[in-house]
């Protein structure tokens, strides 16, 4: 790729410079959106997921990045590259995944494809962009300082789009060691707020073991489930507080038989979302409490909160403020946003590093069959991730 020398300070005019370097070097970025966005990867096929890391470890090395593959087992292996920079300078933490929602075999369907400064694809914009913006963003920061200005860790994941179980200890522990933690999810909006507070998310199946019989031989002998559990999906309907945060969808429901019998099993899975661990308490406690209507059925509850919610601490408003500061650079006034969806920016958030979620490509349709990125707004997404990994 072509090389441009700049000077070292990092404020205007040489920020128009650091534009125009992203500008010219566009091609090269969707080269490696389409390439990546044409290995499947979904989060249930190891081997595919594997695939994928392999592919981004060998891309990260050539940068000059040292991959380490986290081996798992039922998902594929977490990929963390780590990039020298002056020693005494803490590292930043650049987080991302490699999984998608999409089978193998949606390729030919959902083929990779510009249309109208829309480049589509399965996983483009979640976030097969992001992982892209990455390798771009330390290409030019190599390129400007010859080494980076500090230590930068990246971490990508496998499984992320089912809930993060085999790399959340790693991502914890590699944002401790952090001073900051970027999220290349995408952005939100078409305006392209980052995203500065995000909503907790649980899960919890409710499954209620009633008495069966015939349902007409022997009606009062029986006791329904179904009955039961409809009861109670009224009571946890209750707990949602739209106004404070706070939402409780039981989503599923399965239950019964035949017509002719009083059903002895029924089973409701609840998504839950909470805008602060306070209320995350609260709301399990209420979960884990309630009692059956009918006292010949017997209630289980199991699940819990998967992910904290991304509060917006002092931590992450302060870094909120540093890439507003970088925006303005090029007279981009930089929005932000609080998002009802979760990412891995919640368990670093939750343990109080400061987090930047959104900063990847700008879109539309995640995990739907039109996901699809805007071409004109990566240049400056690259811009700010660059100077975020500096400055941050
Ligand atoms: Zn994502």
């Amino acid at each position: 790729m072509k090389k441009t020398s700049l000077p070292k300070d990092p404020s205007s005019p040489v920020s128009v410079d650091r534009l125009e370097y992203f500008e010219s070097h566009l091609d090269s970025l969707l080269k490696s959106i389409c390439e990546f966005v044409a290995i499947e990867s979904p989060s249930d096929s190891k081997p595919a997921t594997d695939r994928m890391g392999t592919h981004l470890a060998q891309k990260f090395a050539e940068l000059g990045g040292r991959p380490h593959l986290h081996r798992a087992e039922e998902y594929g292996d977490n990929l963390q590259i780590d990039f020298p920079g002056p020693s005494n300078a803490k590292p930043v933490l650049v987080l991302g995944h490699f999984d998608t929602v999409y089978p193998l075999g949606t390729l030919p369907t959902m083929p990779c494809r510009i249309d109208n400064g829309r480049l589509y694809g399965p996983g483009v914009l979640d976030m097969k962009a992001g992982v892209a913006l990455m390798l771009f963003a330390l290409e030019a920061l190599q390129t400007w300082h010859r080494e980076l200005p500090r230590p930068v860790t990246v971490f990508l994941v496998s499984d992320e789009e089912v809930g993060s179980c085999s790399c959340r200890k790693i991502t914890e522990d590699l944002a401790r060691k952090s001073a900051a933690v970027l999220v290349l999810e995408p952005a939100a909006g078409l305006r392209g707020a980052v995203k500065t507070a995000r909503k907790g998310v649980g899960e919890y199946t409710l499954s209620v073991r009633g008495i069966a019989a015939h349902a007409g031989l022997d009606p009062g002998k029986g006791h329904s489930a179904i009955l039961e559990l409809a009861r109670q999906i009224a009571v946890i309907s209750r707990l949602s507080d739209l106004k404070s945060g706070i939402s409780v969808n039981p989503g599923v429901i399965r239950g019964g038989t035949r017509t002719n019998v009083v059903a002895a099993e029924a089973v409701a899975e609840i998504d839950v979302r909470i805008k602060s661990a306070k209320q995350a308490a609260s709301l399990h406690r209420k979960l884990l409490a309630l009692k059956p209507f009918d006292k010949h059925c017997k209630l289980t509850i199991e699940g819990g909160i998967n992910r904290l919610p991304m509060e917006r601490t002092t931590g992450v408003a302060s870094l909120y403020k540093k890439a507003k500061a970088i925006a303005k650079q090029i007279n981009w006034k930089l929005d932000e946003a609080a998002v009802g969806g979760g990412s891995d920016g919640n368990f670093t958030a939750g343990i109080g590093i400061p987090t930047l979620d959104g900063l990847g490509a700008v879109g539309e349709g995640a995990h739907a069959i039109h996901e699809h990125i805007l071409i004109s707004e990566l240049p400056r997404r690259a811009f700010l991730l660059a100077g975020l990994i500096e400055s941050a």
